[in-house]
């Protein structure tokens, strides 16, 4: 049985699956092949409103629901991803390029977002406040935010979703999705998905079609009360402006330029198999995937010999193909972004000891990167400060720790950070002094759903996962109650 099975690819607004009101559609292509896999609703702002009234609607009698009633429902969603995580995972390698196993891993680790949100939902404590005067007392309580309008990225197109909604539906909100434009055929089978676990109509609803048509009355209409944002940072500054007239709560997770540090002390194999994977993975397409590297001198070299080895053993096609490591890059201009920093680093001084250039596949889109190794990066080029979003590792080598945290901080951007060493002090030290939301000390995968992922300067603000992620979709409301 294929994927495109029965492939549901509408619109869902008030729990019914529709056009747009033009009954035009988009294209919907797989980036390995240019194969046009499915088309869906080129909807706009009268769809996206009717999708707001519906959420609203849905929104009072969703919170008034038990938290654990709401909890179970949330959770079921997450089983059933898990029961049909083969075919969303043939989905999303279809829409996206990723290599079916992490397709797979990425629908484990969405589900992963909704079961920890699940647990959370009837977690969501109040307190009391001993009063100022014997007459009163003061109540703490948490409340859902309200109608939440929820925009989303393609690199990971079902967990950047559930990430969401999982708290926001687990705290009593109600969501209006627009997934990015590249891979909405994810978002719309988690939606069906969402009507089968049983959650009730109007609480998911999916609006696609052009972006800026379609949030604009996500901003204006003043029934909307939060947005959560998964992209880059400039869409991210446009969008926290256009929300300020409504004022909107808001979660702001935008782009990283992530420093991975070597330090001479590090275990060598753990460290090479870190960066391998924090670099590699989802070719490079990751808003905490290393961007660039920094190597102590005393094993500078040793390092780079063993990074170039496993580099040049990773392989590249599409993501159906099985031991695919890497595969396509998503677009065009992605590819051409990649070969500029390739170029730039290149005219600059570096020399490229693996790959460096596109690679052509029989029969596949010209969208494949060879996995490439950078030596001697320097501050001046672009790979060292500006987002790759690719399969490129530049390295730069350095001699005394504060160098390499100061370089490392040296970025408008603040999400993740990584280092290794085997020296517990330096250990406390380099966490300590890294400006950055997330650490991976010896640790190459910090993302999980019990963590606060989540960044600061340029990287954005609010935290998904952990114990904070529920006061993203939360007011705190107290009561000031006089006894009589
Ligand atoms: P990426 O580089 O990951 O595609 P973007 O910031 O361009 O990051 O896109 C992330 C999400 O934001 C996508 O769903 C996209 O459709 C949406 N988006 C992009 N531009 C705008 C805009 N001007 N207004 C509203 N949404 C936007």
């Amino acid at each position: 049985m294929s994927f495109k099975d029965n492939l549901k690819s509408d619109n869902l607004i008030n729990g019914e699956w529709v056009e747009a009101d033009s009954g035009e559609r988009v294209d919907v292509t797989d980036p390995a092949t240019d194969e046009v896999i499915a088309t869906i609703p080129d909807a706009g702002a009268a769809e996206t409103k009717r999708a707001i009234d519906a959420a609203h609607e849905a929104w009072t009698p969703w919170a008034a629901t038990p938290a654990a009633e709401r909890g179970k429902l949330v959770r079921k969603l997450g089983e059933l991803m898990l029961r049909d995580a083969d075919r969303l995972a043939a989905i999303m390698t279809a829409e996206q390029g990723k290599p079916l196993s992490e397709a797979r891993g990425e629908i484990n680790y969405a589900a992963s977002f909704l079961e920890w949100a699940a647990g959370e939902a009837p977690r969501m404590y109040g307190e009391t406040i001993p009063a100022n005067s014997a007459d009163k007392r003061i109540l703490v309580m948490r409340q859902p935010v309200g109608v939440c309008a929820i925009i989303t990225p393609w690199n990971f197109p079902a967990a950047m979703i559930t990430r969401k909604i999982g708290p926001a539906l687990a705290a009593g909100c109600t969501v209006v999705v627009k997934p990015a434009e590249l891979t909405p055929l994810s978002a719309i089978a988690i939606g069906e998905l969402a009507i089968e676990a049983g959650l009730p109509k109007g609480t998911v609803n999916i609006v696609t079609g052009d972006s800026k048509t379609i949030s604009k009355p996500m901003f204006e209409d003043g029934r909307v009360r939060k947005l959560s944002f998964t992209g880059s940072t400039p869409v991210g500054q446009l969008l926290m402006k256009q929300a300020s007239e409504n004022l909107l709560r808001l979660s702001m997770e935008l782009g990283g330029h992530a420093p991975f540090i070597v330090f001479d002390d590090a275990d060598l194999e753990r460290a090479v198999a870190g960066a391998v994977a924090c670099k590699f993975r989802n070719a490079g397409q990751t808003c905490i995937c290393a961007n660039r590297f920094y190597v102590q001198s005393g094993i500078y070299d040793t390092f780079m010999d063993r990074f170039a080895k496993a580099i040049g053993k990773l392989k590249v096609g599409r993501g159906t193909q099985e031991g695919v490591n890497v595969g396509p890059l998503i677009n065009d201009k992605a590819i051409e972004k990649v070969q500029e920093h390739v170029d730039d680093a290149k005219g600059k001084g570096a020399s490229i000891k693996v790959g460096g250039e596109m690679i052509k596949l029989d029969g596949l889109a010209n969208r494949f990167y060879a996995p490439t190794l950078i030596d001697g990066m320097t501050p001046d080029m672009k790979c060292a400060s500006e987002e790759t979003f690719g399969p490129v590792a530049p390295v730069a080598r350095f001699e005394k720790d504060q160098e390499a945290i100061d370089a490392a901080n040296n970025s408008p951007y603040g999400l993740a950070s990584y280092f290794y060493t085997s020296d517990a002090t330096r250990l406390m030290k380099t966490a300590e002094a890294l400006y950055y939301g997330i650490v991976g000390a010896n640790d190459a995968a910090p993302s999980t759903a019990q963590a606060p992922f989540g960044g600061v300067k340029h990287s954005g603000f609010g935290r998904e996962g952990g114990k904070y992620v529920m006061d993203e979709y939360t007011n705190v409301k107290y009561v000031s109650w006089g006894l009589v």
